[in-house]
């Protein structure tokens, strides 16, 4: 791997990435790359027994755990569920991330998922990766990083379920051979503690780890391996459309 790759995965709430992403990240991190695992709210609305406050910093610090089991570093941009928006305030710290953490790689959700929090963050990330080279953006911080060099490449994650809101299947386009890491993939997701009696009271999921497996051995089929994670790559105008996930990965990724 060339030195210092850094990897942003940017996400709507705490436990996103380690259900859509996490044995692709710590294959990156055992390759040497930098990785920053990001998300726009801290999961305040995750409880239907603690407020707000309190559910938000439990949820911070599980995804802090999380993150350090593969060296990554957990930032929170510290919006509300519900209330991510695509409008300049969000832009402005998503972008103003992306400058500082300064990545060759970014991942984020499906631009068409289940829900509109993580269509935003897809749609937030997309814009702060096309515009972080552009220096009349002003994300308005008080110390500022530059702006980058180049546009990142971009990844979107499967949907959960791998169906838009009508049913339609949305099927990958690469998937990534997680056998070697799924293991990390579950400590990672089990670092999310409180999130266990919340799924299943208000989704009906009935233990993280199963749902997740029961998602890996699915994205698996595609690729024809035991366990996978699905991606597709953004390939609009503008975008590097070199597989990079590829070359840093190699045969892991089909
Ligand atoms: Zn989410």
């Amino acid at each position: 791997m060339p030195n210092a790759i850094n990897v942003l995965g940017l996400f709507a709430h705490p436990d996103d990435a380690e259900f859509l992403c996490a044995g692709t990240l710590a294959h990156l991190a055992q390759r040497g790359a930098s990785i920053h695992m990001a998300t726009l709210t801290a999961g305040d609305c995750g409880s239907t027994n603690l407020p707000a406050a309190k559910i938000s910093a439990v949820r911070r610090k599980e995804a802090s755990r999380s993150a350090a089991l593969i060296g990554a570093r957990y930032h929170c941009l510290m919006s509300k569920d519900l209330l991510v928006f695509y409008d300049r305030p969000h832009l402005s710290k998503v972008m103003e991330l992306v400058r500082q953490t300064r990545p060759s790689l970014v991942l984020t959700h499906s631009p068409v998922d289940y829900m509109i929090d993580h269509e935003t963050v897809s749609h937030l990330c997309q814009s702060a990766c096309f515009g972080a080279m552009a220096p009349n953006f002003s994300t308005g911080s008080h110390r500022p990083a530059p702006p980058l060099d180049g546009v990142p490449h971009l990844y979107y994650t499967d949907a959960f379920g791998k169906r838009d809101i009508l049913g339609n299947k949305i099927e990958s386009r690469l998937s990534v051979n997680i056998g070697a890491t799924l293991k990390q993939k579950e400590e990672m997701l089990a670092c999310h503690q409180s999130q266990q009696a919340w799924l299943k009271s208000q989704q009906e999921i009935p233990g993280t780890i199963v749902t997740m497996r029961n998602m890996a051995k699915e994205a698996g089929k595609r690729a024809g391996v035991r366990w996978a994670e699905g991606f597709r790559q953004h390939l609009g105008q503008g975008f590097p459309a070199t597989n990079l996930l590829k070359e840093l990965l190699g045969p892991l990724v089909r």
